[in-house]
Protein backbone atom coordinates (compact mmCIF):
# COMPACT_ATOMS: atom_id res chain seq x y z
CA UNK A 1 0.00 0.00 0.00
CA UNK A 2 2.26 2.54 -0.02
CA UNK A 3 2.05 4.40 -3.12
CA UNK A 4 3.63 2.90 -6.43
CA UNK A 5 6.30 5.18 -7.17
CA UNK A 6 6.99 5.87 -11.09
CA UNK A 7 9.82 7.80 -12.24
CA UNK A 8 9.07 9.74 -15.43
CA UNK A 9 11.52 11.00 -18.24
CA UNK A 10 10.47 13.09 -20.87
CA UNK A 11 12.39 12.99 -24.01
CA UNK A 12 11.59 16.54 -25.36
CA UNK A 13 10.82 18.19 -28.38
CA UNK A 14 14.65 18.82 -29.10
CA UNK A 15 15.69 16.72 -31.60
CA UNK A 16 12.98 18.74 -34.68
CA UNK A 17 14.72 22.02 -33.55
CA UNK A 18 17.80 22.11 -36.62
CA UNK A 19 14.73 21.81 -38.91
CA UNK A 20 13.11 25.33 -39.21
CA UNK A 21 11.93 24.62 -42.44
CA UNK A 22 10.37 21.53 -42.15
CA UNK A 23 6.69 21.04 -41.35
CA UNK A 24 6.94 17.76 -40.09
CA UNK A 25 6.24 17.83 -36.47
CA UNK A 26 7.72 15.28 -34.13
CA UNK A 27 5.30 14.97 -31.41
CA UNK A 28 6.83 14.78 -27.23
CA UNK A 29 7.64 11.51 -26.26
CA UNK A 30 6.76 10.39 -23.23
CA UNK A 31 8.52 7.64 -21.91
CA UNK A 32 7.54 6.18 -18.76
CA UNK A 33 10.04 4.01 -16.58
CA UNK A 34 7.65 2.13 -14.24
CA UNK A 35 9.76 1.13 -11.14
CA UNK A 36 9.13 -2.45 -10.17
CA UNK A 37 12.06 -2.11 -7.80
CA UNK A 38 9.40 -3.29 -5.03
CA UNK A 39 8.47 -6.71 -6.53
CA UNK A 40 8.52 -9.70 -4.31
CA UNK A 41 7.14 -13.19 -5.20
CA UNK A 42 8.72 -15.02 -2.54
CA UNK A 43 7.32 -14.75 0.66
CA UNK A 44 7.51 -16.25 4.47
CA UNK A 45 4.28 -17.32 3.90
CA UNK A 46 4.56 -19.05 7.02
CA UNK A 47 4.45 -15.41 8.78
CA UNK A 48 0.91 -15.31 10.41
CA UNK A 49 1.06 -13.18 13.54
CA UNK A 50 -1.42 -12.26 15.16
CA UNK A 51 -2.63 -15.59 14.83
CA UNK A 52 -1.38 -18.47 17.38
CA UNK A 53 -3.83 -20.74 15.67
CA UNK A 54 -2.42 -23.28 13.24
CA UNK A 55 -5.81 -23.31 12.12
CA UNK A 56 -6.35 -20.35 11.20
CA UNK A 57 -4.00 -21.53 8.21
CA UNK A 58 -7.22 -20.01 6.15
CA UNK A 59 -5.55 -19.54 2.86
CA UNK A 60 -2.36 -21.80 0.99
CA UNK A 61 -1.96 -19.28 -2.19
CA UNK A 62 1.54 -17.67 -1.35
CA UNK A 63 2.59 -21.00 0.12
CA UNK A 64 2.05 -22.76 -3.04
CA UNK A 65 3.33 -19.83 -4.90
CA UNK A 66 6.30 -20.57 -3.37
CA UNK A 67 6.18 -24.44 -4.52
CA UNK A 68 5.48 -22.89 -8.01
CA UNK A 69 7.82 -20.77 -8.21
CA UNK A 70 10.61 -23.17 -7.37
CA UNK A 71 8.93 -25.95 -9.90
CA UNK A 72 8.88 -23.32 -12.85
CA UNK A 73 11.91 -21.17 -13.45
CA UNK A 74 9.92 -19.05 -15.96
CA UNK A 75 7.23 -18.48 -13.57
CA UNK A 76 9.21 -15.49 -11.33
CA UNK A 77 9.81 -13.67 -14.81
CA UNK A 78 6.14 -14.09 -16.09
CA UNK A 79 4.84 -12.86 -13.16
CA UNK A 80 7.16 -9.57 -13.09
CA UNK A 81 5.86 -8.86 -16.55
CA UNK A 82 2.56 -9.25 -15.89
CA UNK A 83 3.30 -6.62 -12.64
CA UNK A 84 4.83 -4.04 -14.86
CA UNK A 85 1.79 -4.46 -17.10
CA UNK A 86 -0.17 -3.83 -14.38
CA UNK A 87 1.41 -0.86 -13.37
CA UNK A 88 1.76 0.23 -16.73
CA UNK A 89 -1.87 0.32 -17.23
CA UNK A 90 -2.45 1.82 -14.08
CA UNK A 91 -0.15 4.37 -14.56
CA UNK A 92 -1.32 5.66 -17.83
CA UNK A 93 -5.29 5.42 -16.25
CA UNK A 94 -7.06 8.39 -17.38
CA UNK A 95 -3.88 10.03 -19.30
CA UNK A 96 -4.18 11.22 -22.99
CA UNK A 97 -2.30 8.64 -25.00
CA UNK A 98 0.65 10.28 -26.12
CA UNK A 99 0.54 11.11 -30.25
CA UNK A 100 3.81 9.71 -30.52
CA UNK A 101 2.67 6.13 -29.74
CA UNK A 102 2.34 5.05 -26.19
CA UNK A 103 5.83 4.35 -24.00
CA UNK A 104 7.64 2.04 -26.05
CA UNK A 105 11.00 3.81 -26.50
CA UNK A 106 13.90 2.94 -24.18
CA UNK A 107 13.62 -0.02 -21.60
CA UNK A 108 9.77 0.26 -21.16
CA UNK A 109 8.86 -1.91 -24.31
CA UNK A 110 5.19 -2.86 -22.68
CA UNK A 111 2.64 -1.12 -24.54
CA UNK A 112 -0.11 1.07 -22.85
CA UNK A 113 -3.07 -1.69 -22.19
CA UNK A 114 -6.10 -0.63 -23.72
CA UNK A 115 -8.46 -1.68 -20.84
CA UNK A 116 -11.85 -3.51 -21.63
CA UNK A 117 -14.82 -1.54 -20.76
CA UNK A 118 -17.87 -2.93 -19.45
CA UNK A 119 -19.08 -6.15 -17.47
CA UNK A 120 -16.93 -8.93 -17.64
CA UNK A 121 -18.60 -12.32 -17.82
CA UNK A 122 -16.21 -15.40 -15.88
CA UNK A 123 -17.63 -18.83 -16.91
CA UNK A 124 -17.59 -20.77 -13.54
CA UNK A 125 -16.51 -24.66 -13.68
CA UNK A 126 -16.99 -26.43 -10.36
CA UNK A 127 -15.02 -29.61 -10.04
CA UNK A 128 -16.19 -31.50 -6.78
CA UNK A 129 -14.10 -34.58 -5.87
CA UNK A 130 -17.29 -36.34 -3.19
CA UNK A 131 -16.77 -36.92 0.09
CA UNK A 132 -20.17 -38.41 1.49
CA UNK A 133 -18.87 -37.15 4.68
CA UNK A 134 -18.54 -33.26 3.27
CA UNK A 135 -21.64 -33.19 0.82
CA UNK A 136 -21.77 -30.37 -1.99
CA UNK A 137 -25.31 -29.54 -2.85
CA UNK A 138 -26.44 -27.53 -5.64
CA UNK A 139 -27.75 -25.16 -2.90
CA UNK A 140 -24.13 -24.95 -1.89
CA UNK A 141 -23.12 -24.02 -5.46
CA UNK A 142 -26.07 -21.62 -6.73
CA UNK A 143 -25.60 -19.57 -3.29
CA UNK A 144 -21.16 -19.56 -3.98
CA UNK A 145 -22.37 -17.95 -7.53
CA UNK A 146 -24.79 -15.74 -6.34
CA UNK A 147 -21.95 -14.76 -3.35
CA UNK A 148 -19.39 -13.71 -5.88
CA UNK A 149 -21.31 -11.86 -7.72
CA UNK A 150 -22.53 -10.07 -4.77
CA UNK A 151 -19.09 -9.42 -3.64
CA UNK A 152 -17.72 -8.40 -6.77
CA UNK A 153 -20.70 -5.91 -7.70
CA UNK A 154 -21.09 -4.33 -4.28
CA UNK A 155 -24.16 -5.55 -4.01
CA UNK A 156 -23.41 -7.50 -0.59
CA UNK A 157 -26.05 -6.95 2.57
CA UNK A 158 -22.96 -6.11 4.71
CA UNK A 159 -21.66 -3.38 2.71
CA UNK A 160 -22.94 -0.51 4.46
CA UNK A 161 -20.71 -1.10 7.61
CA UNK A 162 -17.74 0.00 5.38
CA UNK A 163 -16.17 2.67 7.83
CA UNK A 164 -16.17 6.54 6.46
CA UNK A 165 -12.88 6.61 6.34
CA UNK A 166 -13.26 3.69 3.73
CA UNK A 167 -16.61 4.40 1.96
CA UNK A 168 -15.43 6.38 -1.17
CA UNK A 169 -12.77 3.32 -1.72
CA UNK A 170 -15.28 0.91 -2.32
CA UNK A 171 -15.04 -0.92 -5.83
CA UNK A 172 -17.76 -2.34 -7.60
CA UNK A 173 -15.68 -4.37 -10.36
CA UNK A 174 -18.10 -5.18 -13.43
CA UNK A 175 -17.00 -8.62 -12.97
CA UNK A 176 -19.95 -10.89 -12.91
CA UNK A 177 -19.76 -14.97 -12.87
CA UNK A 178 -22.19 -17.52 -14.18
CA UNK A 179 -22.29 -21.31 -13.32
CA UNK A 180 -21.23 -23.49 -16.59
CA UNK A 181 -20.87 -26.83 -15.31
CA UNK A 182 -20.43 -28.99 -12.53
CA UNK A 183 -18.10 -31.98 -12.71
CA UNK A 184 -18.76 -34.41 -10.00
CA UNK A 185 -16.36 -37.77 -8.92
CA UNK A 186 -16.63 -40.02 -5.91
CA UNK A 187 -13.94 -39.56 -3.41
CA UNK A 188 -13.00 -41.28 -0.67
CA UNK A 189 -9.74 -38.96 0.06
CA UNK A 190 -9.91 -36.71 3.48
CA UNK A 191 -6.65 -34.64 2.84
CA UNK A 192 -5.88 -33.67 -0.69
CA UNK A 193 -3.24 -31.36 0.08
CA UNK A 194 -2.28 -28.25 -1.84
CA UNK A 195 -0.08 -30.22 -4.85
CA UNK A 196 -2.71 -29.38 -7.17
CA UNK A 197 -3.33 -33.38 -7.64
CA UNK A 198 -7.46 -32.75 -7.62
CA UNK A 199 -6.86 -30.86 -10.56
CA UNK A 200 -5.66 -33.99 -12.61
CA UNK A 201 -7.15 -36.82 -13.40
CA UNK A 202 -3.77 -38.86 -13.65
CA UNK A 203 -4.12 -38.37 -9.86
CA UNK A 204 -7.27 -39.06 -8.89
CA UNK A 205 -8.78 -35.45 -9.72
CA UNK A 206 -10.80 -33.80 -12.56
CA UNK A 207 -8.94 -32.21 -15.07
CA UNK A 208 -9.37 -28.33 -15.83
CA UNK A 209 -12.06 -27.50 -18.40
CA UNK A 210 -10.91 -25.17 -21.21
CA UNK A 211 -8.77 -23.01 -18.40
CA UNK A 212 -8.27 -19.62 -20.97
CA UNK A 213 -11.96 -19.18 -20.90
CA UNK A 214 -13.21 -20.87 -17.66
CA UNK A 215 -12.82 -20.37 -13.67
CA UNK A 216 -11.84 -24.20 -12.73
CA UNK A 217 -13.21 -23.91 -8.78
CA UNK A 218 -12.08 -27.61 -7.33
CA UNK A 219 -14.40 -28.54 -4.56
CA UNK A 220 -12.35 -31.20 -2.24
CA UNK A 221 -11.37 -32.09 1.77
CA UNK A 222 -8.29 -29.98 1.86
CA UNK A 223 -7.24 -30.70 5.29
CA UNK A 224 -5.02 -29.45 7.07
CA UNK A 225 -7.72 -26.79 8.72
CA UNK A 226 -6.97 -25.00 5.18
CA UNK A 227 -10.24 -23.23 3.75
CA UNK A 228 -8.84 -22.72 0.28
CA UNK A 229 -5.87 -21.75 -2.09
CA UNK A 230 -5.67 -19.82 -5.75
CA UNK A 231 -3.42 -20.30 -8.58
CA UNK A 232 -2.34 -16.54 -9.55
CA UNK A 233 -2.14 -15.47 -13.08
CA UNK A 234 0.96 -16.71 -14.91
CA UNK A 235 1.33 -20.01 -13.64
CA UNK A 236 0.28 -23.19 -15.38
CA UNK A 237 -3.06 -23.76 -17.33
CA UNK A 238 -3.61 -27.20 -16.51
CA UNK A 239 -3.44 -26.03 -12.80
CA UNK A 240 -5.00 -22.54 -12.96
CA UNK A 241 -8.53 -21.97 -10.84
CA UNK A 242 -8.57 -21.92 -7.13
CA UNK A 243 -9.52 -24.85 -4.82
CA UNK A 244 -12.12 -24.62 -2.29
CA UNK A 245 -12.35 -26.66 0.79
CA UNK A 246 -15.96 -28.81 0.62
CA UNK A 247 -17.09 -26.97 3.83
CA UNK A 248 -16.61 -23.60 2.88
CA UNK A 249 -18.40 -23.35 -0.89
CA UNK A 250 -20.93 -21.29 -0.65
CA UNK A 251 -23.89 -21.16 1.84
CA UNK A 252 -22.99 -23.98 4.38
CA UNK A 253 -23.87 -24.26 7.83
CA UNK A 254 -21.01 -26.62 8.19
CA UNK A 255 -18.13 -24.19 7.45
CA UNK A 256 -19.10 -22.06 10.65
CA UNK A 257 -17.74 -18.92 10.66
CA UNK A 258 -16.38 -19.50 7.16
CA UNK A 259 -19.49 -20.86 5.81
CA UNK A 260 -20.81 -18.02 3.82
CA UNK A 261 -19.08 -17.87 0.48
CA UNK A 262 -15.95 -15.50 0.82
CA UNK A 263 -13.23 -18.05 0.90
CA UNK A 264 -14.10 -18.60 -2.65
CA UNK A 265 -14.01 -14.22 -2.86
CA UNK A 266 -10.91 -14.13 -1.07
CA UNK A 267 -9.59 -17.15 -3.33
CA UNK A 268 -11.11 -15.24 -6.90
CA UNK A 269 -9.70 -12.30 -5.77
CA UNK A 270 -6.11 -14.11 -5.39
CA UNK A 271 -6.97 -15.67 -9.12
CA UNK A 272 -7.09 -12.34 -10.62
CA UNK A 273 -3.95 -10.82 -9.25
CA UNK A 274 -4.53 -9.98 -5.88
CA UNK A 275 -1.77 -10.18 -2.68
CA UNK A 276 -2.89 -10.39 0.54
CA UNK A 277 -4.03 -7.45 2.18
CA UNK A 278 -1.08 -6.75 4.34
CA UNK A 279 1.84 -7.76 1.27
CA UNK A 280 2.24 -11.01 3.11
CA UNK A 281 5.21 -9.00 5.25
CA UNK A 282 5.58 -6.00 7.41
CA UNK A 283 4.69 -2.82 6.67
CA UNK A 284 6.95 -1.50 4.59
CA UNK A 285 6.09 -4.72 2.26
CA UNK A 286 3.11 -3.50 0.14
CA UNK A 287 -0.11 -5.25 -1.77
CA UNK A 288 0.90 -3.31 -4.68
CA UNK A 289 -2.46 -1.56 -4.64
CA UNK A 290 -2.25 2.46 -3.28
CA UNK A 291 -5.19 2.92 -1.77
CA UNK A 292 -4.98 -0.02 0.88
CA UNK A 293 -3.47 0.74 4.28
CA UNK A 294 0.01 -0.96 5.07
CA UNK A 295 -0.31 -3.40 7.67
CA UNK A 296 2.17 -6.32 9.60
CA UNK A 297 0.15 -9.33 9.30
CA UNK A 298 -3.59 -10.93 8.47
CA UNK A 299 -6.44 -10.16 10.78
CA UNK A 300 -8.63 -12.39 12.68
CA UNK A 301 -12.29 -12.98 13.52
CA UNK A 302 -14.26 -9.85 13.34
CA UNK A 303 -12.01 -7.18 14.16
CA UNK A 304 -13.48 -3.56 15.81
CA UNK A 305 -12.60 -0.29 13.64
CA UNK A 306 -10.32 1.05 14.01
CA UNK A 307 -7.76 -1.63 14.18
CA UNK A 308 -4.41 -0.19 14.00
CA UNK A 309 -1.18 -0.99 12.74
CA UNK A 310 1.52 0.49 10.87
CA UNK A 311 0.19 3.76 12.04
CA UNK A 312 -2.81 3.66 10.39
CA UNK A 313 -5.78 2.08 10.37
CA UNK A 314 -6.54 -1.59 9.09
CA UNK A 315 -8.80 -2.75 6.14
CA UNK A 316 -10.31 -5.47 8.04
CA UNK A 317 -13.00 -5.77 6.33
CA UNK A 318 -11.28 -6.31 2.93
CA UNK A 319 -12.04 -9.68 0.80
CA UNK A 320 -7.78 -10.18 1.31
CA UNK A 321 -7.85 -9.95 4.57
CA UNK A 322 -8.14 -13.50 7.20
CA UNK A 323 -11.05 -11.94 8.69
CA UNK A 324 -14.80 -14.00 9.40
CA UNK A 325 -16.52 -14.07 6.11
CA UNK A 326 -19.68 -12.01 8.00
CA UNK A 327 -16.58 -9.47 8.52
CA UNK A 328 -15.38 -8.34 4.96
CA UNK A 329 -17.19 -6.67 2.83
CA UNK A 330 -15.33 -4.87 0.29
CA UNK A 331 -12.37 -4.60 -2.09
CA UNK A 332 -10.95 -1.30 -3.02
CA UNK A 333 -10.83 0.76 -6.36
CA UNK A 334 -7.20 0.12 -6.71
CA UNK A 335 -7.83 -3.70 -5.80
CA UNK A 336 -10.31 -3.25 -9.19
CA UNK A 337 -7.64 -1.52 -11.24
CA UNK A 338 -5.42 -4.22 -10.86
CA UNK A 339 -7.58 -7.07 -11.36
CA UNK A 340 -9.66 -5.32 -14.35
CA UNK A 341 -5.93 -4.98 -15.85
CA UNK A 342 -5.66 -8.65 -16.62
CA UNK A 343 -8.35 -8.17 -18.99
CA UNK A 344 -7.24 -5.32 -20.52
CA UNK A 345 -5.52 -5.49 -23.88
CA UNK A 346 -1.98 -7.76 -23.37
CA UNK A 347 -3.54 -8.77 -20.01
CA UNK A 348 -2.99 -12.07 -18.70
CA UNK A 349 -6.61 -13.06 -18.64
CA UNK A 350 -6.99 -11.31 -21.80
CA UNK A 351 -8.61 -14.69 -23.32
CA UNK A 352 -11.53 -14.08 -21.23
CA UNK A 353 -13.06 -11.28 -23.15
CA UNK A 354 -11.95 -12.30 -26.84
ZN1 LIG B 1 -5.18 -15.67 0.42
Amino acid sequence: MKKLIFSLAILALAVVACQPNSDEVVPNQEVATIDMSDFYVYTDSDLEKHSSDAKNNKCQSMKVLNRLLKENPGLENRMFDIEKHTRTYIYFKGKPKNPGGGNGGGNTPTPIPTPYTGTITIPVVVNILEDPAHPVSQAHIVSQIAILNDDFNNNNSNTGNVPLEFASLVADTEITFTLAAVNRKASSKSEWGTNDAMKLASEGGIDATDPAHNLNLWVCEIGGGILGYAQFPGGALATDGVVIGSDFLGENTAGGQYGHGRTATHEVGHWLNLRHIWGDGRCRQDDFVADTPSSDGANYGCPSYPTVNCKSNDMTMNYMDYTDDNCMYMFSNGQNDRMRTIFASGGSRVSFVQ
